[in-house]
């Protein structure tokens, strides 16, 4: 399914407009309320919404993709109606369930723990909805969700489960004073990390078809000043030219040299990738939790941690490593403050016999120094 039209079905769904998927998922038939026709553009409140990849416009057919009036309607009316939105989800017994085991979720490479005991609580998670696009020479974009815990891990099955069900759960009551603002935007930061980092991973496709393009076009470049280059050799040879006319040729040469380094230097800013990415609405669901207490154990230290068992994925949480913010499942010490290390940070700790938290290392808590370890160029696009 289009994530554009998932993001409009959710959209008209959550300003209370009814919505009916066709079978195939490529397109919905929708009941707009009145002000929800109104803020879309549409000139009918009963209309069909498709990804519109072969099908043509008509008044009560639709189509949203990148550049379409629809979208920018859609995004503009989330950015107003979403920030606001709180849920928490109905409380679901964990006991029925077989019982879930830290020590088969979670590794201890250089330490051993022991259970101290568990319990059923409410956690809170944050789930950013991002437009993101990718331009070099062709446009690529899309919506995507990010669900970050209060504790900073990234859970990668949340989005989906909670925008699945998250419109029959009761709405839920926030003082935004309950949550410190300096909280939420390094949980901003988090999110907006891995929307970068997830974006790489499904832009892959759209790279290849980049580098492709750039390539084909490096080889035209060369391939036309290499004939160039050759056409004048082999008159400066037949014309058996010297004197001031071989002078005027070898000039000519050098100059084509330097206009085919300036053409591929315009060539390298034509397919440099640029990535744009919008936070466009926020959702906080509140979920039901079991929380594990342990006590690890490193030589002669030891520590109390807890580690969550979500109670909608079915799963653990990660954790985020202390060092460097790196959700994991491999729970790494340092020897001094037992500090959660991820294993590349563990790696990094043996080899240097230092922690890199204790000598005060962070995970990125602003958008350049995000922007910096994912070796992207911050050219202000990122609000
Ligand atoms: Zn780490
Ligand atoms: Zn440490």
């Amino acid at each position: 399914m289009n994530s554009l039209l998932k993001f409009a079905g959710n959209l008209i769904e959550e300003s209370k407009g009814a919505v009916e998927w066709e079978e195939a998922q490529d397109s919905f038939q929708a009941l707009l309320p009145e002000d929800v026709r109104y803020r879309l553009g549409l000139p009918e409140s009963f209309v069909t919404i498709s990804d519109g990849t072969d099908v043509p416009e008509e008044a009560d057919h639709h189509c949203i993709g990148f550049g379409t009036s629809l979208l920018e309607r859609a995004i503009s009316m989330a950015i107003e109606l979403g920030p606001t939105a709180s849920m928490r989800m109905p409380l679901v017994s964990s006991r029925k369930q077989t019982e879930p085991d830290p020590g088969r979720h979670f590794s201890f490479p250089n330490a051993t723990f022991k259970l101290k005991g568990n319990r059923e609580s409410w956690f809170d998670y944050w789930l950013w909805t991002f437009v993101v696009s990718a331009e070099a020479d062709e446009r690529h974009e899309e919506v995507h969700q990010v669900c970050v815990s209060s504790s900073g891990a990234c859970c990668r099955e949340l989005p989906e489960l909670i925008l699945d069900q998250a419109l029959d759960w009761d709405r839920l009551k926030v003082e935004t004073s309950e949550f410190q603002e300096s909280k939420l935007n390094a949980l901003f930061m988090i999110a907006c990390d891995r929307a970068l980092r997830q974006l790489d991973e499904r832009l892959s496709g759209f790279k290849e078809t980049v580098k492709r393009h750039h390539v084909r076009d490096i080889r035209r470049i060369e391939t036309y000043f290499q004939n160039l280059r050759q056409e004048m050799e082999e008159e400066i040879q037949r014309r058996q030219l010297e004197g001031a006319a071989l002078d005027i040729r070898e000039e000519k040469m050098r100059r084509l040299a330097g206009e085919k380094s300036a053409k591929l230097l315009a060539l390298q800013d034509k397919y440099r990738l640029r990535l744009k990415i919008r936070p466009i609405t926020l959702l906080l669901a509140r979920l039901p939790v079991r929380r594990f207490d342990l006590l690890v154990n490193r030589r002669k230290k030891q520590k109390r941690i807890s580690v969550l068992y979500n109670l909608l994925s079915k799963r653990f949480d990660p954790v985020p490593c202390e060092a460097c913010g790196e959700d994991t499942y491999t729970l790494g010490f340092c020897d001094d403050a037992l500090h959660i290390l991820c294993t590349s940070c563990l790696a990094q700790f043996k080899a240097q016999k230092k922690c890199f938290r204790c000598r005060g290392k962070r995970a990125p808590s602003t958008i350049k120094q995000v922007l910096k370890r994912l070796g992207l160029q911050d050219d202000g696009e990122v609000s």
